[in-house]
């Protein structure tokens, strides 16, 4: 008689113990996990889905259509990340997108999202004056993470264009998309965030996310790292203090630090357990709230089929005015269409075309089995009509479509909510504090809206890194570098 097939062992052959254990492969948790094996550290890289990449991934469907989910744009610092902390040839790929449009009752118009052309479309489209146009770059630029915060965007915004509710438009539009923040975030996270798009544009990664996490995952074996997929880390055993281990699918793991890549309130609150933190720390925590999600809907074109260039990235609404409670409305009026050109992916010849919109998960969370089918129906059917204006005969090009919904995120990378950018502001402080807390205990991943998006996440996973091979080196101070 053949014996029942046995479930697979995804923690076979696993080490007694690992210097660093890194929960979760988003871009900050990948990107600490190779900096640290390069450091010359033993890291176990435990991932709870089948797939690395956490928001940076994308799925396939049959008829050879690939989507991508959050590869829609980032600054070019990006390109400078990838060189130094992951490789030349993955930095190489890095490509501008050129034709960035807004369309809107207030104006419609085409940049290539640079400060040169924001300058020039801010004096002649809007008739600002130089002076003030140069004076607030020059602000935004010289905003800094260790600021006081105090003024919001939407003070900055009045002081250097009082009433202009247009240009508030075309300054804020795009980043409320990138990152989830409002005009009553401290203007930091806008000036910063504003300002690494404005250095030189949005730029892409030519051969899509699979590419890019398939190259990535042979730097980090190559590096030494120990990955683990369908390993779901449950608990963070801590004594005195001190980080001891993790528990992964049942099984006990020893090890010196934590580099948690889940989300911050998470870690903290399920994983660690608040009775190892400071009453007042825990208050911190309770007070940290949680950014907005997503909805997208995919859009696969017929092979041999082809769409038109109407831009790479097109921020598209029929609100009147910018307005963040309607841009978070279940009721859609702002939509973000990212055009997938063949260039994306050359030789494939293909297209898709995904559209996004912040959503909150309270509107989908609660829905029966029926109205949520019907809810994400309906949400495919109105965004093919609002995608009619720029590609009339959209409906007869596709032969594939389907949404996600905050659900969705929420199931595939575990944040509360489905929160696609993390925390507020004050995420970043808790996040920071942790290792004050807990020694052994670090964090990176999306908090405080500078850190989140890919070149965030990514940047913030090489600070926690660097603070984790400190702490690895303070243990044993005759570690030598690789
Ligand atoms: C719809 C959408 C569009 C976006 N578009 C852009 C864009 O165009 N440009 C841009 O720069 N950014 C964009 N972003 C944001 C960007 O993708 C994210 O900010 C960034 O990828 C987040 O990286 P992260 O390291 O914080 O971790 P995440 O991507 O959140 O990954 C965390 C990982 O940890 C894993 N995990 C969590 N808990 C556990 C556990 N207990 N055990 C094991 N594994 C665990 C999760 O499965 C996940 O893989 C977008 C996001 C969304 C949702």
């Amino acid at each position: 008689m053949s014996k029942p097939p046995q479930p697979r062992d995804w923690l076979k052959d696993i080490q007694s113990a690992y210097d660093t254990v890194v929960i979760g492969s988003g871009l900050a948790g990948m990107t600490s996990a190779n900096v640290l094996a390069k450091l010359g550290h033993k890291v176990l890289l435990a991932e709870h889905h089948y797939n690395l990449g956490g928001m940076a991934t994308w799925f396939k469907r049959k008829g050879g259509h690939i989507m991508d989910i959050s590869l829609h744009g980032f600054p070019r610092g990006m390109i400078k990340t990838l060189r130094k902390y992951w490789s030349q040839d993955i930095s190489k790929r890095v490509i501008q997108l050129k034709n960035i449009r807004f369309d809107n009752p207030q104006f419609s118009l085409t940049t290539s999202f640079d400060k040169i052309d924001f300058s020039h479309i801010l004096k002649e489209r809007f008739g600002i004056l130089k002076e003030v146009v140069d004076e607030f770059f020059h602000t935004t630029r010289a905003m800094n993470f260790y600021d006081d915060v105090v003024m919001t965007t939407r003070e900055l915004f009045e002081k250097y264009f009082p009433g202009r509710t247009d240009v508030w438009r075309f300054l804020m539009e795009p980043i409320t998309y990138a990152n989830g923040s409002t005009l009553d975030e401290p203007a930091i996270t806008y000036g910063i965030v504003f300002s690494n798009f404005m250095d030189k544009g949005v730029f892409t990664y030519q051969g899509g996310t699979d590419h890019l996490i398939k190259e990535m995952k042979k730097e980090l074996l190559k590096n030494g790292v120990d990955i683990r997929t369908h390993c779901m880390v449950e608990k963070i055993y801590v004594e005195d203090k001190t980080v001891q281990g993790v528990r992964i699918n049942g099984q006990d793991i020893p090890c010196k630090s934590v580099l948690s890549n889940s989300n911050i309130i998470t870690t903290i609150e399920q994983l660690t357990g608040e009775e190892h933190f400071d009453p007042e720390f825990i208050k911190e925590v309770k007070s940290v709230r949680l950014n907005n999600s997503s909805c997208q809907v995919y859009m696969g074109i017929k092979k041999g089929e082809t769409v038109p260039n109407v831009g790479d990235l097109l921020f598209s609404s029929v609100a009147d005015e910018y307005c963040t409670e309607k841009i978070l409305s279940k009721d859609v009026t702002s939509r973000t269409f990212s055009f997938y050109y063949p260039e994306i992916r050359p030789g494939t010849n293909r297209y898709s075309i995904v559209s996004s919109t912040n959503a909150r998960y309270k509107d989908w969370a609660n829905l029966s089995e029926k109205e949520y089918r019907h809810d994400k129906h309906d949400l495919e059917q109105t965004t093919l009509d609002a995608l009619e204006k720029y590609v009339p005969d959209i409906r007869s090009k596709i032969d594939h479509i389907e949404a996600s919904t905050p659900k969705t995120f929420k199931r595939y990378t575990l944040h509360p909510s489905g929160t696609s950018f993390g925390t507020k502001f004050e995420g970043l402080k808790v996040s920071r504090d942790l290792p004050k807390q807990i020694n052994g205990l670090f964090h990176a991943g999306s908090v405080g809206i500078i850190m989140s998006g890919w070149l965030g996440a990514a940047n913030y996973g090489v600070i926690v890194a660097n603070e984790t091979d400190k702490f690895l080196r303070q243990l044993s101070p005759s570690l030598v570098t690789a």
